[in-house]
């Protein structure tokens, strides 16, 4: 192999030790755990929302960003109807491997990459949200090997479009204790999201970081829609009706322990028209009204969302404005949460 062995980079339990988790927060994370979880077993029937910016390129902005989203969540209606994760996203995955991949790769965006100082970077980002704002948050599971420094900061975790095919991804997301949700594949093949999800709630022996480790399943395990791309590279949209009936379908061929999907409003649902995420947000909303099918079998939003409506280049340096896939800004985003807790409630009564 060409590699050059730059440097051995801190374990798991060094990086834990230097930055524990306080009692009281673990805690407050455990609180948080049990109500994402109770929804996908159906002992809640208040509705999730994972929701932030494509990925926290820097720890000011992302914080702001966060608190903002606490004082939302705090309001009386949301807090009845709806449980918010933010989005820290720390890794990106990128389909040409080109561009920023996050700040595990780079801290500072507009600098080298610099992985020593990512993977501290990170859980102090984790830990600082949940220090200052209660949450614990959602992250991408783009490195099986890298979940373990992050296990004890976050509520939900997903499985990306390009991994979801992946026997370490699912592997390690059998041994994981949170809900996990399984993106369907840029294809927008339905089987690979499925059988992934299937492989995540049994149990394994597999290998992890250098040990052979067995798993005890994971049933919080869930679909993700997040729209696919056709064989002419166009974007196309699984939110509507159609898509979520045939999705009921195909679970209830076969036993799963908790059949659920979350809809990601952006990505290639929305080809990237941030702006679009609020009509798809209500559509399916009003689709859930339509078929007990669907109320059921829908619960959670994926939303992304920053300070700033939109996206830009990463040397262009606006405060709050994703440097990746564009995002509806926090003004709108909070309207957009407010009418969907006031659509959930005229939904039970
Ligand atoms: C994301 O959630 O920002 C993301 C990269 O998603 P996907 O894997 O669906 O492209
Ligand atoms: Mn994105």
């Amino acid at each position: 192999m060409n590699l050059v062995y730059k440097r051995q980079l801190p374990n798991p339990d060094e990086i834990k030790n230097m930055y524990p988790v306080p009692e009281e927060l673990a805690a407050i994370k455990k609180a948080n755990d049990k109500e994402v979880q109770d929804i996908f077993t159906g002992a809640s029937n208040k509705f999730l929302l994972v929701i932030g910016p494509c990925s926290a390129d820097r720890e000011d902005s992302v914080i702001d960003y966060i608190k903002r989203l606490r004082t939302i969540a705090d309001e009386p209606l949301v807090k009845e109807q709806l449980v918010i994760v933010p989005r820290i996203y720390t890794n990106k995955p990128r389909t040409t491997g080109e561009g920023y991949k996050g700040m595990l790769h780079q801290p500072n965006p507009e600098a080298d990459p610099d992985m020593f100082k990512g993977i501290i970077e990170i859980r102090r980002l984790h830990l600082i949200a949940l220090q200052e704002t209660k949450f614990s948050c959602a992250d991408e599971m783009l490195y099986p090997e890298n979940h373990i420094y992050l296990d004890d900061l976050l509520t939900y975790v997903a499985v990306g479009a390009r991994s979801v095919e992946d026997q370490q991804h699912r592997l390690t997301a059998s041994g994981i204790e949170i809900p996990i949700g399984m993106k369907n594949p840029t294809s927008g093949d339905i089987s690979v999201m499925l059988n992934a999800i299937k492989a995540a709630e049994h149990p394994h022996t597999f290998i992890y970081r250098g040990y052979e480790v067995s798993s005890k399943g994971n049933p919080f395990a869930h679909a993700i829609l997040r729209g696919y791309v056709n064989h002419h590279g166009e974007s196309r949209e699984n939110y509507h009706y159609e898509s979520l009936i045939f999705l009921a379908d195909r679970y209830n061929n076969e036993h799963f322990e908790n059949p659920s999907v979350v809809i990601d409003c952006n990505h290639a649902n929305s080809n990237k028209q941030y702006m679009e995420q609020i009509r798809i947000a209500k559509e399916v909303l009003h689709s859930m009204t339509e078929h007990v099918r669907i109320k059921n079998l829908v619960k959670g939003l994926m939303i992304e969302s920053y300070i700033e409506d939109g996206c830009q280049k990463v040397e262009d340096g606006v405060y709050g404005k994703s440097i990746t896939d564009p995002c509806l800004g926090i003004e709108k985003s909070a309207d957009l949460i407010r009418e969907i807790a006031a659509i959930r409630k005229k939904m039970l009564s």
